[in-house]
């Protein structure tokens, strides 16, 4: 070997290592950095949002209640509470909803106090209650849905009220919003198989993804709602990896909610929604918007949103 060729060879031994020296840092430097993509900045479709009595008769009137979906860039809301009258409220407060640039979707609750959480399924007079807010509707246009509902014990399905209201939201094409476990999501769709049916939470007792994605592939109807979802972001508010997959597998069946289930919830409203702004960030734009918005607004039949 010529003095030339081995330095030669020495030369690109060396471009080599330094090239191998280079990638390993800028690796290095990339997974150091993960910068935080940027949020979501489309607008929100909030499917899971109740106005109960001690929120608009006492701390978070209409003006406030809006103020804070408008601030958040909500355009849409599945709008439940216990009793009735506080969605009657909001949906009777047309001026107010249309100059914040909030579309009302009314859902009839199925509890007049705290005491029929655990007895509704059982009782005839919820259903009768059911069928006069159906017939009166609101100001706001046709009640849309039923929910949300509780289900602390997934037998409680199959109670005679439970089937009376799925086969009627089936019949009526009411959307049904529903916080129960698995198991109760296939005895409430055995009672209506074409029942559009939200799994509010998508289990809030969560679930394994393995069985959220099989019963999404069982009932074509059936879509996830994401507030206090276990699992759905790690410590520091990034996407879990099995979500975003799932996400990405299923961009068509899943929406985001608030969940103003006490008026904490209405305080930190604007921190929530940031919340879904930043992992709903994390997803390809076009994923990203169907979650937010573009899978409720297709649900309930909805225009876009003229841009603010
Ligand atoms: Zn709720």
């Amino acid at each position: 070997m010529s003095a030339e060729r081995s330095l030669a060879r020495l030369g690109s031994a060396l471009a080599l290592g330094f090239t191998l020296a280079l990638t390993t840092l800028g690796a290095h430097a990339q997974l150091q950095a993960q910068p935080q993509p940027q949020p979501y900045g489309g607008p929100l479709f909030d499917a899971h949002l109740h106005y109960n009595d001690e929120a608009w008769m006492q701390a978070h009137p209409v003006e406030d209640a809006l103020g804070r979906m408008q601030r958040s860039g909500v355009r849409a809301i599945i709008a439940n509470s216990r009793p009735n009258d506080g969605t009657k409220t909001l949906a009777s407060a047309k001026a107010l909803t249309v100059a914040a640039g909030v579309q009302v979707v009314p859902f009839i609750r199925l509890y007049r106090n705290r005491a029929d959480y655990s007895s509704w399924f059982n009782d005839p007079s919820i259903a009768a209650m059911v069928q006069a807010e159906l017939a009166a509707g609101t100001a706001a246009g046709p009640y849309r849905g039923i929910g949300e509902f509780h289900l602390y014990d997934s037998a409680n399905a199959n109670g005679p009220v439970a089937v009376q209201l799925m086969k009627l939201a089936q019949a009526r094409d009411l959307v049904v919003l529903a916080h129960v476990d698995d198991a109760a999501i296939d005895l409430l769709m055995a009672h209506a198989p074409k029942a559009k049916l939200i799994w509010a939470h998508t289990g809030i007792g969560g679930a394994p993804v393995d069985r959220v994605r099989a019963l999404l592939l069982r009932y074509p109807t059936l879509m996830g709602e994401l507030s206090y979802r276990p699992g759905l972001t790690q410590g520091s508010g990034r996407l879990s990896a099995e979500w975003k997959a799932l996400f990405t597998e299923f961009p068509g069946r899943f929406l985001i909610g608030s969940d103003t289930w006490v008026n904490a919830r209405w305080q930190g409203y604007e921190s929530l929604m940031q919340e879904a702004r930043a992992w709903l960030g994390e997803l390809e734009p076009a994923v990203a918007r169907r979650i937010a918005w573009g899978n409720g607004a297709a649900l309930f039949g909805l225009p876009d949103p003229a841009p603010r």
